[in-house]
Parts: C-alpha cells; sequence; structure tokens
C-alpha cells in the first residue's frame, strides 16, 4: 500500500514585506517537509483587507522563490475562496452556535472593569464577558438592521454540541486537551472583514489536505481554537508543531511592528540566500544585530560568518 501523503503549508498574511522572521518560520516548514518528504503548499492569508496589500503579497512569492523554498501546486489566495469560509459561518449559525456581537472593544473593557476583573490587556479579547450573548432573537435582528457586529462562538453551547472532551495532538503523539470554557467566546467573524482567520485557517487546512501544521509559538494559544472549530464542523484535524520564534537582540520576536529587516533590504545589500539560509539553520540562531544596523553591515556580518 503506498504511503499516504504528508502535507504541511506556509501561511502568510502580506501586511508588509517579508522580514527575516518569515524567512525563518518558511524555512522550518520547508526543513519538516524535506525530512518527511512531504508535500509543502503555500498560502497567502489575505482576507483582512484593512491590513493585506496584493503588493505584498508579490513580494512575498518573489521572496520566497529568491529564498529557495519551493511549494507544491498552485499559490491559493485565501481572498478568492471567500464564500468556502461564509459556508463554514452559515453552518454554525444555523446550529445556533454563534451570536452577534455589537460591543466596542471600549464597552467590554468598561464591562469587564465593572466587572472588578483586571486582566491583562492582551488577555481581554479571550475575556469576553457575554454582554450579548443573551440578547433575546427580536431584539438581536433589529440591531442586526441598524448596527454593525461580529459574530462569537457560543463556547458553552459548543461544547454541548461536541459531548465529550477534544483534544489536539503534537508531533510526538501528546494529546493537549481543549478546555473550551478557557479560550472565552472567541470572534469568529470580525465586524470589519465578516470571517476571521480562525474560521479561514481550519476551513482551508481542511480543503488542502494539510495533515501537519508547522507554525511559530506564538500561534500556540490558537491551536486550542482551530480544534474546537474543526470538531464542531466536523473537519480532520492535523498534527500540530510550533517552532521556536527566532528573537533579536532584545530578545523580542522579529515582527513587522519592531521594523524587522526585510529580505528585501538584505537582497539589495547583496546578501545571498544561501548565507541568509545558512544563518537562519544554524542551531539557536538569534539576529544578534542592533535595531539600527544597515542591511549592508548585517549582509557584511553574515558573509564574514561562513
Ligand atoms: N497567517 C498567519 C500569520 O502570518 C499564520 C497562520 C498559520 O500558520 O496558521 O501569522
Amino acid at each position: 500500500m503506498p504511503k499516504p501523503i504528508k502535507r504541511t503549508r506556509f501561511a502568510p498574511s502580506p501586511t508588509g514585506l517579508m522580514h527575516v522572521g518569515n524567512a525563518f518560520a518558511a524555512l522550518q516548514c520547508q526543513q519538516w517537509a524535506l525530512s518527511q518528504h512531504a508535500d509543502l503548499l503555500l498560502r497567502i492569508e489575505d482576507i483582512d483587507f484593512t491590513r493585506c496589500r496584493p503588493e505584498y503579497s508579490q513580494s512575498m512569492i518573489e521572496d520566497l522563490q529568491w529564498l529557495g523554498i519551493d511549494w507544491h501546486g498552485e499559490v491559493r489566495q485565501q481572498s478568492e475562496h471567500l464564500p468556502c469560509y461564509q459556508d463554514a459561518l452559515a453552518q454554525l449559525q444555523e446550529r445556533g452556535l454563534i451570536y452577534p456581537c455589537f460591543c466596542t472593544r471600549k464597552h467590554i473593557q468598561q464591562e469587564i472593569k465593572n466587572m472588578g476583573i483586571a486582566p491583562h490587556e492582551e488577555d481581554m479579547h479571550d475575556a469576553y464577558p457575554g454582554i450579548c450573548r443573551d440578547i433575546p432573537a427580536t431584539k438581536q435582528q433589529q440591531r442586526m438592521q441598524n448596527e454593525a457586529f461580529a459574530w462569537r462562538l457560543n463556547v458553552k453551547k459548543a461544547s454541548e454540541a461536541l459531548h465529550k472532551p477534544i483534544y489536539w495532538l503534537d508531533e510526538l503523539g501528546t494529546q493537549h486537551e481543549i478546555q473550551p470554557e478557557t479560550l472565552g467566546d472567541m470572534v469568529i467573524a470580525r465586524k470589519d472583514i465578516g470571517i476571521s482567520y480562525h474560521l479561514a485557517v481550519v476551513v482551508d487546512d481542511a480543503l488542502q489536505g494539510i495533515t501537519h501544521v508547522i507554525r511559530g509559538e506564538d500561534l500556540r494559544s490558537s491551536t486550542g481554537i482551530h480544534r474546537l472549530l474543526q470538531a464542531l464542523l466536523k473537519l480532520p484535524s492535523p498534527t500540530y508543531q510550533h517552532h521556536r520564534l527566532i528573537l533579536d537582540i532584545q530578545g523580542k520576536r522579529l515582527a513587522k511592528r519592531n521594523q524587522s529587516t526585510t529580505l528585501k533590504n538584505l537582497r539589495e545589500a547583496g546578501i545571498s540566500a544561501q548565507i541568509l539560509r545558512d544563518f537562519l539553520m544554524q542551531k539557536d540562531a538569534t539576529w544578534a544585530f542592533s535595531y539600527d544596523a544597515t542591511a549592508h553591515t548585517i549582509a557584511q556580518q553574515l558573509g564574514s560568518r561562513t
């Protein structure tokens, strides 16, 4: 019997030029695929039209090609498949598992304050205090005519619908049990874009036959949400592996908002893809360049290390 195909994907969001942190993540996926004789697919996660731009998608594809990342088949561009995600949303809606939420961020924060809980700001989105959960149907309908709204998952109802405990599996075969109530009623369709990353990613992982998700440690907290959605939508669940993030000299993760060095900068400074790859594939590689180091200085130092 032929062995079933293993398949992973690299799924960047084109909200800026590709930086060294993205390159590191792409290489992790590629290394895994090569070591497993697996397919590596490329998916551009561009549903957030408020932040993504087509020119960034194009430059990401060029940067990946330059870096030597080969992918299998066509690139999947999420913005071209919106009906797939809307169908999934409709399924949850028909089963009464989601509800419209009219709250603004400020309203939620105020409510949390009034309740006397002071969670860390970053946790606020998880700590939705249920303001819109029990609005009567007629009132909901009225408000939906006149107000902008997001859709939230009713986690309590979702747990009841599942009956049994659910787990996600890591690469070592360890099962991680999900406690849905700790996830909070998360947003499944945003007010502004009408869908969400969580919903789109589980739909696409299933449609593309992804068996293994290799992604950064920063997304570990989303894995429980994804597993829960897979169980509700009766989608298969891949195995998850969360790789370390490459950090800068201050121990912060490389991200667009920290103005990380872009691949374009490095290319223009004359650094070869091979030098960058070799550097990033070293065990414990850290991007130990000061914030204001020029691409030229970086290129020179990387070049002299090899
Ligand atoms: N598009 C997500 C990001 O760029 C990654 C999604 C995933 O790997 O699940 O952070």
